[in-house]
């Protein structure tokens, strides 16, 4: 059985921090497209609090630590990611309160926990070109991955793959939810920011965890 440590937890969300800093000129590009040129100012404002927030609570639980990166996001990202992530960062938390590490089983829970999250706040539905197109397919794949017997490494590496083309998987799309939604049938041909950063917060959980 694999563990995922609280001080691997401290690293991914530094590493996230870190990827939305150098990905924010592409994440507001992507959003200019087809929506109002802020994910990715909001996503590193939200992200860059957080980590300075990190070490007031980082002799905490993971569930403690997640929570307090929750409540930044919603008071600091804005928009109409800033509740979807703070949601999806609440969720998560809940389900790991007072853990020190995360078992295979906790990392179901817990990456679980981010899909309902999104759905409860954000009512959208996998196709509808959001955050969701990339989250659900990748938290179907470590599922998945884990019930053969996979290790959570094993199972990040098929969600990132699976995040990966959920990503891709939004270009064609025509929005549903959302400020691109307005647009209509000019959504499509352009690749959703939200599901970027998804796949960057994804991807930036595999490399802490293969570290
Ligand atoms: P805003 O659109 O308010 O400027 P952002 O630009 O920060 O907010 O975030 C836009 C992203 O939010 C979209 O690319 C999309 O992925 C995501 N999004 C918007 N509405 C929803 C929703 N109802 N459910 C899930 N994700 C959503
Ligand atoms: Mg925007
Ligand atoms: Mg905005």
């Amino acid at each position: 059985e694999s563990m995922v440590s609280k001080e691997q937890i401290l690293q991914w969300l530094q590493a996230v921090a870190l990827v939305l800093e150098q990905n924010k000129d592409y994440l507001t590009q992507l959003d200019a497209a087809i929506g109002d040129a802020d994910h990715g100012i909001n996503m590193n404002r939200g992200f860059q609090k957080a980590i300075a927030q990190l070490p007031s609570v980082a002799d905490q639980d993971i569930g403690n630590i997640l929570k307090a990166v929750s409540m930044t996001l919603i008071s600091t990202v804005g928009g109409a990611s800033g509740p979807l992530y703070g949601t999806l960062f609440l969720r998560a938390s809940t389900m790991v309160t007072g853990k020190q590490e995360l078992s295979d089983e906790d990392m179901v829970t817990f990456l679980q926990a981010t899909v309902d999250g999104v759905v409860q706040r954000g009512k959208a539905h996998v196709g509808d070109k959001t955050m969701l197109d990339t989250l659900a397919p990748a938290v179907d794949a470590f599922k998945d991955a884990i019930a053969e017997g996979a290790s959570t490494p094993e199972a990040l590496q098929k969600a990132v793959s699976a995040a990966e083309a959920g990503m891709k998987s939004t270009i064609p799309l025509v929005a549903k939810k959302g400020r691109a939604s307005y647009l209509g049938e000019r959504s499509s041909g352009h690749q959703d920011p939200g599901a970027t950063s998804t796949y960057f917060i994804l991807k930036a959980l595999l490399d802490t965890v293969n570290t």
